[in-house]
Order: structure tokens, then C-alpha cells, then sequence
């Protein structure tokens, strides 16, 4: 029961009639309503008010973690900048004062401590794009010329990996006005997973080409391929398709995985720069095409 509506027939008026009595049920049954509604809206403010807080409370922890992140990553990069110095001025000490054994651990070391300086400025960067903070510093930029130059310093991992590097170019490639350091940020990841998810003796073929005003470079491997399903995610923050408990981290070796963040940070530049950049595959074996379009204006 919602509510009792009485009625009531003054001393001396008529009895109710059926068509009243009718009057009177279809009053109540709106009335009911109406009450029910009330109490409904009353929960759902309720409701709304709980999940207002939640939100903020939400928020907060957000906020605690992104500083978190911010704090630990900018604390991680004194100490391996220090390591890297030592190690750098170790290696580079006269030959005979160091063993092979030695000089080899000392390798490794070097390389682990660049890959966590990587990593360390891979979260910095993210974070600064979720704040939204991109700052384009545009100059106007010969494409093939930074794309070649990318090319030429991954050449010796390539060489490595026993694979073919090859980069053509058709069309009119005029200078684009873009940020240079992002545009070769974004073709460095492009080119370092080409080589990292092909096997060894595989090949990568870049091209560019002038499409409708804008720039369009492919960077094609015949690697590992990605599933359908994968080809949107892996521009998702942290996403590497694989298990993290069996995550292993190299810059160039066969299909090792980093932080999962190189192609979110390179989207957002893409973005930042008014373009498009996809990935298509035909599936796992069947190697990747990674696509950028830039405007030219
Ligand atoms: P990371 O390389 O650090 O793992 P990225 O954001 O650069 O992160 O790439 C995300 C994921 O996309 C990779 O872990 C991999 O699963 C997939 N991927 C990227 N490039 C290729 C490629 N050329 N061939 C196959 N898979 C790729």
C-alpha cells in the first residue's frame, strides 16, 4: 500500500454514482503512480549523489597515482642517468684494464639501464599527454631526409637481425611544416617494432608517397602479423597484446615487448599533427603495414 485516498459524501448529498466511483479509482491509480515516482526519483537522487562521490573520490585516486607516477619516474631517471655515466666511463676505459667477461657484464648493464631510461621517460611522456600538454614546435621539416636519417640509425640493429631495411619514396615530397622531434619519434617506433616483431632475415619496406595534400608513409614488415581484433588496441595505453607475467623487455630482439606505450605516445603526436595513423594486417604470420597520413598544410 502506497497510500489510502478517502472520500467521502457529505450529510444530505447524492450517493456516489459507479461513473464517480471510476473517477475516483483511475484518481488513485495516477495518485499511486505519482507517489511511486517520487520515491523513485528520491532513490535515484540518492543514487546520484553516491556516484557523485564516488567520482571524486575516483578522481582523487587518480590524481594521488598519477603523481605517484610522475614522482617515481622523475626520481628513477637521477639514479640512472648517474649508472649510465659510470658505465659509459668504465667502457670506455683503456681495454686491458677490464676482463672480457667484465667488459660484457658491463655491456649488458649499459643497455638494461638505457632500456629503464626509455621506460622512465615513456611514462613521463604519457603523462604529460593525459594532462594534455602537447606543444608542437613546428619547423618545416624535409620528410624523406628525417625518415632516411631514422633508417640510417636503426640500420645497425637491422644489420643485427640479419634483416632488409628498404625505403622508397614516389611523388613530390615537398618540405612539411611539423614538429621534427615528434615526427621522429613516432617513426622510430614504427621502425623499432618493424624490427623487433619480424624474425630474424625478414624484411621492412618503407614508403612515402604524396596523397591528396597529405603525406602517407607505410612502414611494412613480413613479422609476426596482428590479430583483427588487436589492430585498434595496440594504439591503447600500456596494451602489448601479451601476458605482463611473461613479459620480457629489449629494444630491438625478437618480439620482446616494452612498456606498451610507444604507439599511445605515437597516436597522440599523430593527433597533435591533425593525421591518421592504423594498422593493418591479415593476421598472425602474415606480417603488418603500419600507415601514417601527415597534411601537409
Ligand atoms: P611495445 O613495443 O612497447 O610493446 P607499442 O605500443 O609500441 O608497445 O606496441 C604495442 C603492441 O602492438 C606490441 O606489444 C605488439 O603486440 C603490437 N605491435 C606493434 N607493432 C607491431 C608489428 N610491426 N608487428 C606485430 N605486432 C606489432
Amino acid at each position: 500500500v502506497v497510500g489510502v485516498l478517502d472520500v467521502r459524501r457529505r450529510i444530505g448529498r447524492p450517493p456516489f454514482t459507479k461513473l464517480d466511483r471510476q473517477l475516483i479509482e483511475a484518481l488513485a491509480n495516477q495518485a499511486a503512480v505519482a507517489i511511486e515516482n517520487a520515491a523513485l526519483y528520491g532513490e535515484l537522487e540518492k543514487l546520484y549523489r553516491n556516484e557523485q562521490e564516488i567520482t571524486r573520490t575516483l578522481q582523487e585516486l587518480d590524481k594521488m597515482k598519477t603523481n605517484f607516477v610522475i614522482l617515481a619516474s622523475h626520481e628513477m631517471r637521477t639514479p640512472l642517468t648517474i649508472l649510465k655515466g659510470y658505465h659509459d666511463v668504465l667502457l670506455s676505459a683503456p681495454s686491458d684494464t677490464l676482463t672480457l667477461m667484465q667488459q660484457r657484464s658491463l655491456s649488458v648493464c649499459q643497455r638494461t639501464v638505457d632500456r629503464l631510461i626509455v621506460i622512465a621517460n615513456d611514462i613521463l611522456e604519457m603523462l604529460k599527454i593525459s594532462e594534455g600538454q602537447i606543444i608542437l614546435k613546428t619547423t618545416l621539416v624535409n620528410f624523406l631526409d628525417l625518415v632516411e636519417e631514422v633508417a640510417r640509425d636503426l640500420s645497425g640493429f637491422v644489420e643485427r637481425r640479419n634483416q632488409k631495411l628498404s625505403l622508397t619514396s614516389t611523388g613530390q615530397i615537398s618540405n612539411v611544416s611539423v614538429d621534427p622531434e615528434k615526427i621522429r619519434l613516432i617513426m622510430l617506433n614504427l621502425i623499432q617494432n618493424a624490427i623487433k616483431f619480424t624474425q630474424d632475415g625478414g624484411e621492412i619496406n618503407i614508403t612515402l608517397s604524396v596523397e591528396s595534400e597529405s603525406i602517407h608513409i607505410i612502414v611494412q614488415d613480413n613479422g609476426i602479423g596482428i590479430k583483427a581484433i588487436e589492430l585498434e588496441r595496440i594504439f591503447d595505453k600500456f596494451y602489448t597484446g601479451a601476458d605482463p607475467m611473461h613479459h620480457s623487455s629489449g629494444k630491438f630482439e625478437f618480439s620482446t615487448r616494452g612498456t606498451g606505450l610507444g604507439l599511445a605516445i605515437a597516436k597522440n603526436y599523430v593527433d597533435a599533427h591533425h593525421g591518421q595513423i592504423w594498422a593493418e594486417s591479415e593476421g598472425i604470420g602474415k606480417g603488418s603495414q603500419f600507415h601514417l597520413l601527415i597534411p601537409m598544410k
